[in-house]
């Protein structure tokens, strides 16, 4: 269901991997691959290798492996079918699909992402031109925005109305079931439609893609509901996953490898205006698991720009978990207590910059505010600090973590290291008995590399590796029989039996198209050696597996052994003097016989 298969392999083949993944990482040649520092995890050598002409890449640094659809979904977080589009766009394929309800779908979304664009341009223009605007102007200038601030972000005033945008939305030929599946009104009491946001300065909210999806709404006057209000959860605006100004700020995080994480829409602003374009901001909700994973896949650095003393312990910990799991580093941004980003931009533009600079690891912001507000004058007072900075220490999952800042904890207190130390894991100890929580497994973020595989034989894994990289050297010249690993020996069929690499891995278990795709992301050798080289890899590949034949047909007494060992003496002969050919020769006959006796000894 979806898009039609033709068309998927299509896309497929005319996209090419090496230019896609230079988009997110720089590649180079090496041999037959291309190598690069892995876009899915941290790393300062490439172990991130593309074999071009099959479309297939692989990390042999953190497992993952696929194709450029596996690679867009995973970089962008696409399911299927927006990673086929998403490809098709690029190289300019017209996609059909095969399922009348599904693409009724597909139009269903994108109506609704028209309606909420529509809203987007009525709330701007009411905030620019209308009369009632003038509250949220006046708010928004002395917040420090000026009318050039608003239309960079699409600003909006949702008007005093209870059905302004609705009435403006049926104009349009929106639909009331449009305007209240978008979230922008929902059915009231009587039977009528209510503008679900009214009085409010707004502030649109995209995808990741840059699609409309919601808003944020602030109150203008006081009395008149929450703060901040927000669309409610619909097919296309999920609180959990959305975050404020990604679209805008992807490319920049990935060159700065880093991405700033505010609480509020002008705090974004603020950055932004200041000239850091790496800002985004979680809408009405902490960060979540969803937001996480979104993030680590962009940067290997996260700065939260807010009170971290505010946001606890609880922030602390999820951070720790997230930490120990994948390879990113929380950081907290210095900004001077009290002060939310954008108020600190409007005292100062500086102040964000510097906040940035002496941004520190989550651990060692809770612990300089802990000792700045503590009174280290006194024995008794530095006892104090280290029992209330051993709990803050103890809450680390790491070992080696909590022991560097036992130490330096210990130096900064002019304490006993080792009883800094005690005192922290009596804690950890503590927490354990006291119910303290442990790391909860959360499905669907952790990267889980492959253990490692079973290793095959050597010989039969070269021999795959050049029926995959030069299927036309190699056809003909090999058999199922030769291979005595059953992996390997699917991964034979699974080649035998498709006609393109694509097919191959589709129709193979987990362990075959991991296999598979690590062979096809090897170099198998030099190209001008190709011919010389695939023989050598035939004839070692025969040889071995002659070999496991005449030893069960020795001890089974079967009579026909003699005429193998024959054949199994003039290969080992040929190939020990290097007489490749003739040593070819004759591994192409014990192929034949090998086969052909395959049924009676299985
Ligand atoms: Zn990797």
């Amino acid at each position: 269901m979806g898009i039609l298969d033709e068309d998927v392999a299509r896309v497929r083949d005319a996209t090419d991997l090496v230019a896609l993944v230079g988009e997110y990482t720089p590649t180079r040649r090496s041999g037959r691959r291309f190598v690069a520092r892995c876009p899915f995890h941290e790393e300062k050598t490439p172990s991130f290798s593309i074999n071009q002409e099959l479309g297939f890449y692989k990390c042999f640094g953190c497992g993952v492996s696929g194709d450029a659809i596996t690679f867009i979904r995973e970089m962008e977080h696409l399911d299927f079918v927006e990673a086929v589009e998403r490809l098709a766009g690029r190289v300019g394929i017209t996609l059909r699909y095969d399922d009348a309800s599904y693409s009724a779908d597909r139009k269903r979304k994108e109506r609704l992402h028209e309606a909420v664009g529509a809203a987007i341009a009525f709330y701007h223009d009411r905030l620019l031109t209308a009369s009632d605007a003038g509250g949220a102007r006046r708010y928004l200038r002395g917040r420090g925005f000026d009318g050039e601030a608003a239309r960079r972000f699409s600003l909006g005033y949702a008007p005093d109305s209870y059905d302004a945008l609705s009435r403006h939305l049926y104009d349009l030929r929106f639909s009331r079931q449009d305007v209240v599946a978008a979230g922008l009104a929902y059915e009231n009491r009587n039977g009528g439609v209510t503008d679900h946001f009214r009085d409010r300065l707004m502030f649109p909210i995209h995808d990741h893609r840059g699609a409309p999806v919601g808003f944020g709404g602030r109150a203008l006057a006081d009395g008149k509901g929450p703060k901040y209000k927000n669309t409610p959860d619909t097919t296309l605006y999920h609180k959990s996953r959305v975050l404020f100004w990604l679209h805008e700020a992807k490319s920049e995080i990935v060159a700065r490898r880093d991405v700033i994480v505010c609480e509020g829409y002008t705090d974004v602003m603020a950055f932004v205006l200041a000239g850091h374009r790496n800002a985004v901001a979680t809408c009405g909700t902490a960060l979540t698991d969803e937001h996480f994973h979104a993030l680590r896949n962009l940067s290997p650095s996260i700065t939260l720009a807010y009170d971290a003393d505010a946001a606890g312990q609880a922030a602390a910990e999820r951070c720790y978990q997230w930490e120990a799991r994948s390879e990113v580093q929380f950081r907290i941004a210095d900004l001077p207590p009290g002060l939310d980003p954008a108020d600190a931009w409007r005292a100062d533009p500086e102040t964000l910059a510097h906040a940035l600079e002496r941004a520190a690891p989550f651990l060692q912001f809770r612990l300089d505010r802990l000792l700045a507000g503590a009174d280290t004058a006194t024995v008794e007072g530095r006892a104090r600090a280290a029992e209330r900075a051993a709990a803050l220490i103890a809450e680390h999952p790491s070992d080696l973590v909590r022991d560097q800042y036992a130490m330096k904890l210990a130096a900064t207190l002019q304490l006993d290291a080792d009883r800094v130390r005690a005192a922290v894991e009596q804690r950890r100890s503590g927490r354990g008995r006291h119910g303290g929580r442990e790391p909860a497994a959360r499905t669907g973020t952790v990267t889980v590399s492959p253990p490692p595989a079973r290793p095959v034989d050597r010989r039969e894994t070269d021999a795959l590796r050049w029926a995959i990289h030069e299927p036309g050297l190699v056809a003909g010249r090999l058999d199922r029989v030769l291979f005595s690993d059953p992996v390997a020996r699917a991964a034979f069929d699974a080649l035998a039996g498709a006609r393109t690499f694509a097919d191959a891995l589709a129709g193979s278990p987990p362990e075959v198209v991991d296999l598979l795709t690590r062979l096809a992301t090897e170099d198998p050798g030099a190209d001008d050696e190709a011919e010389a080289l695939v023989r050598k890899a035939l004839v070692n590949l025969v040889e071995a597996s002659t070999r496991r034949r005449r030893a069960s047909m020795l001890q089974a007494g079967d009579e026909r052994v003699t005429e193998l060992t024959r054949l199994y003496d003039a290969l080992r002969n040929h190939e020990q003097s290097e007489h490749w050919d003739a040593a070819e020769q004759v591994a192409m006959q014990l192929v034949t016989w090998l086969a052909g006796q395959a049924g009676d000894t299985g």
